[in-house]
């Protein structure tokens, strides 16, 4: 494919999305909205293959469902505020379980509980029906209110005619569109359609994660979990870490491993640890709402060409933290890129990908703070004293909590990987509470 110069949206071009997940909806709304500044129309329509009442992983995105602290900022300023509908708990704080003990982290900065919980479906398999509203239903509801169409259809072939990408479902042909945006997340069957067109794009590299839903009921989460995520990293054989997540009346438990298995997460509810956390004489049930989702742990390749660009999961991603704000970042740049400069794989190239770049080159430093947990974890002496430092500054130092803060930005994502690994080189803290400690009485 010859990269084309000069192609533009004109008023009532044809934008077609793939996916009505966070990416493909922020893509919508912010294209609706800046065509509509620029005095342009556009005929947007999102196809999706999923409907988001459904309860279980049939109506589900399958993640952990935190919407960072910056994510949640962002789409205030947005109009887009989260409905209590929506929200299933506010977080104000951290929790890391260790065989140390167990310590909680606040940030010096977070005045609120700015970080949001949140299902991507219509709950877990056994929920109450209709208790819970679905994240990206709720986001689905917004680019319907700026104008987009929605389609519940699953594209299943893509062909370039012309110079158009042709959209087909079951044989039949959906469209022809004047931009055609990839924001499937990291569906392999639907990446394929687009590797095989020859444009140069590969899916990014994926692991497969282990998640539960617990019911445990509210009463007990609000006071055993509050409103913290908690983080544990106990040295379960083959467990890099587990995260819980409190929401009404489930816990979200989400588990990276060397492979995924429910068993990790039958372990991991009878580890000392965790069963202190439990109801007394708790036993996992039988059966629970469980998932083994793909997670993007590399960046694709070639996320763009003539009239095609590719968002969110399905271009680029931050490692393992805030997904969902790595679409926003990922839609914004692309609406920018098509309504302000042109289509055409060269303005994409310009335009587009140097912030995709920026994201793939911040996981670099991401998967060394990530190799820096690990060791420090598993090294016995080193976790004791990281641990001692961390418990010594929330003790008495709020306002310079130096270790803490680099935990907490690390872990909940509200701070790009590269700042945070700067950090770490600072030697003062290190000195300083050495300094501290030989001045205690
Ligand atoms: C275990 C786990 C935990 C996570 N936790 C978090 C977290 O706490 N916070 C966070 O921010 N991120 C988290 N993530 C990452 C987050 O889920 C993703 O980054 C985010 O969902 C990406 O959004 P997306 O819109 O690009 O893709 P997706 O959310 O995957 O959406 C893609 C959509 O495209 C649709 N689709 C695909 N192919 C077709 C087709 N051919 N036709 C029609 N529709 C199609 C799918 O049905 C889907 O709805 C987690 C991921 C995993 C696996």
């Amino acid at each position: 494919m010859v990269a084309a110069k000069g192609l533009i949206l004109k008023d009532g071009a044809r934008v077609a999305i793939i996916g009505g997940g966070p990416a493909g909806s922020f893509f919508s709304i912010f294209a609706s909205r800046l065509a509509q500044d620029l005095g342009k129309s556009l005929d947007v329509t999102i196809y999706e293959r999923k409907t988001f009442d459904k309860q279980g992983a049939a109506g589900c995105n399958m993640c952990a469902g935190v919407i960072s602290e910056s994510l949640v900022q962002s789409l205030a300023l947005e109009g887009i505020n989260l409905p209590s509908s929506v929200v299933q708990s506010g977080i104000d704080s951290y929790y890391f379980h260790t065989l140390n003990g167990s310590i909680q982290i606040k940030s010096s900065r977070l005045q609120q509980r700015g970080i949001a919980t949140i299902f991507r479906g219509g709950g877990p398999l056994g929920s109450h029906k209709n208790a819970i509203q679905s994240f990206d239903e709720f986001l689905l509801q917004k680019s319907v209110e700026d104008g987009v169409t929605v389609k519940h259809i699953m594209v299943d072939d893509i062909n370039l005619e012309g110079d158009k990408p042709m959209l087909y479902s079951g044989g039949k042909i959906l469209q022809d569109c004047d931009l055609l945006v990839g924001a499937f997340g990291i569906k392999a069957n639907t990446a394929k359609n687009f590797e095989k067109l020859g444009i140069g794009y590969k899916i990014p590299s994926t692991i497969k994660a282990t998640q539960s839903e617990i019911e445990l009921g509210s009463d007990w989460i609000t006071k055993r979990f509050g409103h913290s995520i908690h983080i544990f990293l106990l040295r379960i054989p083959g467990v890099k870490f587990v995260s819980v997540i409190p929401k009404g009346n489930f816990i979200t438990i989400s588990l990276l491993a060397k492979e995924p298995n429910i068993n990790y997460i039958k372990d991991f509810l009878g580890h000392p640890v965790m069963k202190k956390m439990l109801p007394p004489g708790f036993k996992a049930p039988e059966k629970f709402c469980h998932c083994f989702p793909r997670i993007n742990i590399s960046a694709a390749k070639k996320p763009f060409a003539n009239r095609l660009v590719f968002i969110g999961d399905a271009s680029s991603a931050r490692l393992y933290k805030d997904g969902i704000g790595s679409a926003y970042i990922t839609s914004k740049a692309a609406v920018h890129t098509a309504l302000l400069q042109g289509v055409g794989e060269e303005d994409f190239k310009k335009h587009y990908l140097p912030v995709c770049k920026t994201l793939n080159r911040d996981n670099i430093f991401g998967q060394f703070l990530f190799f820096l947990n690990d060791l420090i974890s598993c090294v016995s002496p080193l976790s004791k004293s990281h641990f001692k430092m961390i418990q010594w500054e929330q003790n008495c130092l709020q306002k310079d909590s130096h270790y803490s803060d680099i935990l907490w930005d690390m872990f909940t994502g509200s701070r790009f990987y590269k700042d945070v690994f700067l950090r770490t080189l600072n030697p003062w803290p290190i000195i300083h509470h050495w300094v501290q400690l030989l001045h205690l009485p």
